[in-house]
């Protein structure tokens, strides 16, 4: 196992922050012939030193003895550049424990099914990422696991009629929450989440887990568990791969919590790969300076867009007015508004078309959090699995356009807004 290697924690009195202590976490450059950037370590196993170091490395992935693992066994359990990000993004979030996943999805899903058990039900802000959505409504509800959603994340009374609604279901043992969600940006309290799951837990003798999608704005923006969340979920393939070259996701938490998701990720195989590891490695070190300065040009957009007679409504977070109830969350929960957001162009989905397909600079693809700029429909796309009557109450209109904000030049984004409104 490639040893944590905190150089230092402190200079004198000094403590350093998590995103310098990171960057020097997990990998020691003696293993490799002093090479500063760990290697890529293709194999599949690894030798044991002798037979009781492989019973007692076994015990520790599969689950059998409490600690977890405390050697390399199989590269489906663990194996060291999945360690070096694990390590990694853990002190970027302030928290204990993180495994890594084949695919955002696959760290939503073996997270759930670590916690969720048929006949239970979980309780959820709506909207969600349109896959979550669907594995809700279609996979978890074919094992008899329940759903019920709330689609205002602020209103307490709200998410506690909800919350009653589920208990009358099953046992509540998740609360899901996306903040912001995509694409709306609808905000989630997280506080408020924890004071209805501790209300769950009085009344139905079982507090439930509370996890929190963290894509659009962690770590850099917003860290759910410092909130009262108890796991943070992520897709890496977002703002954290940050290049639109990788598939990826994350679970982050408590190392109690985190020994179960990755006991059920070795059990059915949602391990990351080594190369893809190696490469948020990589994207880990200048993941904040993306995330700035593509907040930087999405703040400078959303603001061309409110002022345009063709756009009927822009959902970006910083334009809440900061004394309503979203504005105060916000303030209090994250520390930018992210470069995720919508619009909702007037003149339907004829006029969504016309402006995508006039698009210059801005490209035509779902996804999110690259480098370069996207934007996308989702009704008709991400989100084309949510039933219309759902969309239309969550607010993802035929005419919602999704945009996901580059760190390219703003004035370049402004002007390509500008003529495709035009076109529309
Ligand atoms: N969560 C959010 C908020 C997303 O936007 C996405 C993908 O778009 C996912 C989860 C799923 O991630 P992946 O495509 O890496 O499985």
């Amino acid at each position: 196992m490639v040893k944590p290697f905190p150089s230092k924690t402190h200079i004198g009195n000094h403590a350093l922050h998590p995103e310098t202590l990171m960057l020097n976490y997990g990998y020691d450059p003696q293993l490799s012939e002093g090479a500063v950037k760990p290697p890529v370590f293709l194999t599949s196993t690894f030798v044991f030193p002798n037979a009781a170091a492989g019973k007692r490395h076994f015990e520790g992935v599969t689950g059998k003895r409490p600690g977890g693992a405390e050697g390399l066994v199989y590269s489906r359990f663990n194996h060291p550049n999945s360690e070096i990000v694990e390590d990694r993004l853990a002190i970027y979030e302030r928290t204990e424990s993180c495994a890594l996943f084949s695919s955002g999805m696959s760290a939503i899903s073996t997270t759930i099914l670590a916690f969720v058990r048929p006949g239970d039900v979980i309780l959820h802000s709506q909207p969600l990422y349109g896959g979550t959505e669907t594995l809700f409504a279609k996979t978890l509800a074919n094992l008899s696991i329940g759903a019920v959603g709330f689609a205002d994340g602020i209103d307490e009374t709200e998410v506690t009629h909800a919350a009653e609604e589920a208990m009358g279901k099953g046992r509540v043992a998740m609360i899901f929450i996306e903040t912001p969600a995509n694409p709306t940006n609808g905000i989630v309290d997280i506080a408020m989440i924890r004071r209805v799951a501790e209300g769950i837990g009085k009344t139905q003798g079982h507090t439930p887990l509370i996890a929190c999608d963290n894509t659009l704005l962690g770590p850099v923006f917003q860290r759910p568990i410092e909130h009262g969340a108890d796991l943070s979920l992520y897709s890496l393939t977002k703002y954290v791969g940050g290049h639109s070259d990788l598939i990826a996701g994350a679970a982050l938490g408590a190392k109690a919590l985190m020994k179960d998701v990755k006991a059920l990720r070795g059990a059915i195989g949602t391990q990351l790969d080594p190369h893809s590891c190696w490469m948020i490695s990589r994207s880990l070190e200048t993941l904040s300076i993306r995330m700035e300065k593509a907040d930087v040009n999405a703040r400078l957009v959303a603001d061309f867009l409110r002022d345009h007679p063709k756009v009927a409504k822009v959902h970006y977070l910083a334009h809440h007015d900061p004394a309503s109830p979203a504005g105060r969350v916000f303030a209090r929960q994250c520390t930018g508004a992210g470069s995720t957001f919508a619009f909702d162009i007037v003149g339907g989905q004829a006029a969504a078309f016309a402006f995508l397909n006039a698009l210059q600079i801005f490209k035509l693809a779902v996804s999110l959090g690259g480098t370069e700029s996207l934007a996308s429909l989702p009704a008709s796309m991400t989100h084309s699995g949510v039933p219309a009557d759902i969309r239309e109450r969550i607010g993802v209109l035929d005419s919602t356009i999704r945009l996901s904000i580059g760190i390219e030049h703003p004035s370049d984004l402004i002007a390509d807004m500008a003529q495709a409104l035009n076109a529309a």
